[in-house]
């Protein structure tokens, strides 16, 4: 499962009760995209909840993409907004912290710092394959955001 599968939505219930309806609690799931973004959902929504909702679409879901929400660049998106904060030299609990600061929406520490570690792995066996195909420079791009992602 992908890391975006494993993002919430924080209050969700009483994000929920304002929209009068019953939204899934998964952030990327298609139905929680849909009511909030595509709906009228908004403007039933409190400001400060408003205010993060536009936010998070703005950032993550801002692609001219026919099938938008559904094209995968916000996952997409999200990961590299992960990677980012990570590349800042924050843990797994601070990024949780700072994406429910952002966009009011959380994660579990342990999946993140599972993603981040698949991240490494991933990226330790690029590396290997650039090595092997004599793509050196390839391969030093590719050890700088390992290194950036690991330490
Ligand atoms: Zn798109």
């Amino acid at each position: 499962m992908a890391i975006t599968d494993k993002i919430y939505v924080k209050n969700h219930r009483q994000l929920s009760s304002q929209l009068e309806t019953n939204i899934p609690k998964g952030a990327f799931k298609g139905a929680t995209l849909d009511l909030l973004f595509l709906g009228d959902g908004l403007e039933k929504l409190d400001e400060t909840t408003r205010d993060r909702v536009l936010d998070f679409a703005e950032d993550f879901l801002d692609c001219g993409c026919d099938t938008n929400p559904y094209c995968g660049c916000a996952e997409r998106k999200f990961i590299q907004y992960l990677l980012e904060l990570r590349a800042q030299g924050l843990g797994p609990d601070a990024i949780v912290d700072v994406m429910t600061d952002d966009y009011m929406v959380y994660a579990y520490s342990g999946d993140v710092l599972s993603f981040l570690d698949n991240g490494v792995r991933t990226l330790e066996a690029a590396e290997s394959l650039a090595r092997v195909d004599g793509a050196t420079e390839k391969a030093d791009e590719i050890r700088q955001s390992k290194q950036e992602l690991s330490r």
